[in-house]
């Protein structure tokens, strides 16, 4: 009973999404297990470029089961809608299914983001406004609501009433908003609701009589490593643990279920939001890297936002990977760099206390330099190539370099967005 999980070694938007469609072949279920509609999956296959922001990538394979677990953060109406968009872009309908036990991201969530966000002015987050933080806020103050609570009308009252009671006090007196109608809220959540029926069920109880079955299972996660809010750039990390680690909880799997952690990593460093970033390139140097990477410049899938970017940065990758408990990596983007003739990519980090090669807390990152070691560049398009052997020898120098440093096997280049351009190393 294999069990993968497909984690980000970095800030997110590692290209997880690419990595996930082409491993769902062969997959049989795959589960999102934290997270919301906060982040978004960039996706090229057959039926077209696709950004999925809550749907697991599994879902163009007819023979995949697509599942929203427990830890995920529900917008029903984002659900409902990527869905919609899938069938009316001629993807055949997924089997997709929501844990009854995940919860829902509420209207007041998402205003209090962007209210939250408003009033901190330049000290933001830069929270992509979708509610996640209150939504699990909530959750751990114990006034969230369950999938399941939309069908008794009197428990959905008493939790949105909980939740309302503090947070119309803020809005009204800090945020300058008028207050949210407990019985209004109820009604407008029954109503956007009505259509989630059908794919609400008990996913846990699926999944374990599945892994006794043996099929094979893929656990989806969101963002990366160094946005845990435990182990990652406190306080800028997203409000749930994006770790492999998490994902059993998430997914509602025993901890012993996982049998391979995948984290993938660009082969230079890109980051969405707020926070320490060290290897960050100045503008306007960020323009030219920014505008070759991914598949259409580096600009965020959910608000289209600039992502931040800089070159690799080993002390972050090894970290993440070593958090992650990464059995694989799977290294993306190699393609992108094939301009540069001499590429940097920093081995240490240099701050007052002097070198380190380890990942620091927070508190020491912003003072952190890095220590860079110079690869030669291939000056070539790699993007056809298929075979490692066939990569020319210092886009192949590069990619063991990384391995040896970071310490886990690179079993994966991606050398371009699309489904089939991969190398198996
Ligand atoms: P995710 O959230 O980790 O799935 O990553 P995103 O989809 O947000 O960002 C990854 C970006 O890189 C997307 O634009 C992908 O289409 C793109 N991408 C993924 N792999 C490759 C690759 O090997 N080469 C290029 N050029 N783009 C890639």
């Amino acid at each position: 009973m294999p069990v993968t999980a497909v984690v980000g070694a970095n800030w997110g938007d590692e290209g997880k999404g690419k990595m996930v469609d082409m491993l769902a072949a062969e997959t049989d279920i795959i589960i999102r297990y934290q997270g919301g509609s906060n982040a978004g999956h960039t996706i090229i296959n057959d039926y077209g470029r696709f950004a999925l922001h809550l749907l697991p990538a599994g879902v163009f394979y007819p023979h995949t089961v697509n599942i929203l677990g427990p830890g995920v953060a529900l917008n029903a109406q984002r659900f409902l809608s990527e869905y919609d968009e899938l069938i009316a872009r001629g993807v055949p309908a997924p089997d997709l299914r929501v844990s009854h036990r995940a919860q829902l991201v509420m209207p007041y969530h998402i205003l209090l983001d962007e209210c939250e966000e408003k009033r901190r002015g330049a000290g933001a987050f830069g929270s992509t406004k979708q509610g996640i933080a209150p939504f699990y806020a909530d959750k751990y103050l114990k006034v969230g609501v369950q999938v399941a609570d939309l069908g008794d009308r009197d428990r959905l009252k008493t939790q949105i009433e909980a939740a309302l009671a503090p947070k119309n006090v803020l809005f009204e007196h800090l945020y300058d908003q008028p207050a949210m109608q407990p019985d209004e809220v109820v009604e407008s959540i029954r109503r956007e609701t009505e259509r989630l029926h059908p794919f609400v069920s008990d996913t846990v109880g699926f999944l374990h009589n599945a892994l006794s079955e043996g099929k094979r299972v893929l656990l989806e996660g969101q963002l990366g490593a160094l946005r845990d809010p435990d182990h990652g750039i406190y306080p800028y990390p997203t409000s749930s643990s994006p770790l492999a680690g998490f994902a059993t909880v998430g997914a509602g799997l025993p901890p012993s279920a996982i049998t391979r952690v995948v984290a993938v990593t660009k082969a230079y460093s890109s980051c969405v939001g707020a926070g320490p970033f060290v290897t960050e390139l100045p503008e306007p140097e960020a323009g030219e890297l920014r505008n070759r990477g991914g598949d259409r410049g580096e600009y965020g899938a959910t608000t289209g936002r600039p992502r931040r970017v800089g070159w690799f940065d080993v002390v972050a990758t090894r970290y993440g990977c070593r958090i992650q408990g990464a059995t694989k990596v799977a290294l993306t983007n190699l393609d992108v760099l094939g301009f540069l003739d001499s590429i940097p990519v920093c081995v240490a980090y240099l701050h007052p206390k002097g070198r380190s090669e380890d990942f620091p807390v927070a508190a020491e990152l912003d003072e952190a330099r890095p220590e860079w070691v110079y690869m030669p560049g291939w000056k070539q398009d790699i993007s056809g190539v298929r075979k490692f052997h066939d990569l020319p020898p210092n886009a192949q120098r590069y990619v063991l370099r990384l391995e040896e440093w970071i310490g886990v096997p690179i079993a994966w280049i991606s050398i371009g967005p699309k489904r089939d351009q991969i190398i198996v190393k």
